[in-house]
């Protein structure tokens, strides 16, 4: 086991069940889900928040996004709308220093998030 939740989850040794994997990324369900579909998407890579990323993340920032469209559209919430959020640093709310898009649907939300 690391020192990083996430770099264990992608690693694959915990027991947190795994909604989509490929050779960069993984996603699974968020623990603590703040709407009826709630996802987290993130690179097998560590880096430690989107402010910590670099230009030779670009292409796997990319690839997050669209697996997180990918899963809204095989969850069902693509056409009523989704979230897809990577929250940066204390004031955000960041928890886990470990990148991740939260893809959160299924409900109406508000703007601006509080
Ligand atoms: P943040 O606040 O950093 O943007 O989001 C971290 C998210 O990770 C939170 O929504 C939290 O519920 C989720 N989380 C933290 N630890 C775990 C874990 O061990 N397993 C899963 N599935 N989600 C986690
Ligand atoms: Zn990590």
């Amino acid at each position: 086991m690391s020192s990083c939740i996430f770099c264990d989850i992608a690693a694959g040794h915990t027991d947190a069940e795994l909604v989509l994997e490929d050779e960069r990324a993984v996603a699974f369900a968020d623990i603590n889900p703040q709407a009826p579909v709630h996802l987290l998407v993130i690179p097998r890579k560590h880096i430690a928040s989107l402010a910590e990323a670099s230009e030779e993340d670009e292409d796997l920032l990319g690839h997050l996004l669209l697996l997180g469209a990918r899963l809204a559209r095989e969850q069902g919430i693509q056409d009523a709308g989704f979230r897809a959020v990577f929250n940066t640093n204390a004031h955000a709310g960041q928890t886990v220093y470990h990148i991740h898009l939260h893809i959160l649907g299924g409900r109406s939300m508000k703007w601006p998030p509080g």
